[in-house]
């Protein structure tokens, strides 16, 4: 599995390191070697080969680009950063810590219709998503 040439782990410039996973080992996740950080959430721990390598590219660019996060562009607010653990369960049953970044838009009676079904969180992955968003608008 040494053809892929993947991005470092954006928590701690860690290794990534590609895993089998799942109860045939014929499936696979992404994360780092050092940190443990998964670009997967829970629901996607576990993905053919080449989509578990394209969903780490991505968040890891996500992130990456997570500095350039606009401001709301109909009330002018900043998101706030917040971050979020907790225990779930993976793909093989087992209890794992699940930690993720988002940013919250302040409750001041600002209407969205950002299409988004959390309606005023934006996550990693969809900061792309929110800054276009932005674009449209002004
Ligand atoms: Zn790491
Ligand atoms: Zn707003």
């Amino acid at each position: 599995m040494g053809e892929y040439e993947l991005k470092p782990c954006p928590k701690c410039g860690g290794k990534a390191e590609i895993r089998r996973v799942g109860e045939y080992r014929n499936l696979f996740a992404v994360m780092c070697s050092q940190c443990g950080w998964h670009a997967a959430k829970m629901s996607e721990g576990a993905l053919a080969l080449s989509d578990a390598v394209q969903l780490w590219e991505s968040r890891v660019e996500a992130i990456e680009n997570v500095s350039k996060i606009k401001p709301c562009p109909f009330c002018g607010a900043l998101l706030e950063k917040k971050h979020r653990e907790y225990w779930g369960t993976n793909s093989s049953k087992k209890k794992e810590l699940v930690s993720y970044d988002y940013w919250e838009h302040p409750l001041n009676g600002c209407i969205i219709d950002f299409a988004s079904p959390e309606g005023f969180y934006v996550y990693e992955d969809t900061i792309d998503d929110w800054n276009r968003r932005v674009s449209d608008v002004q």
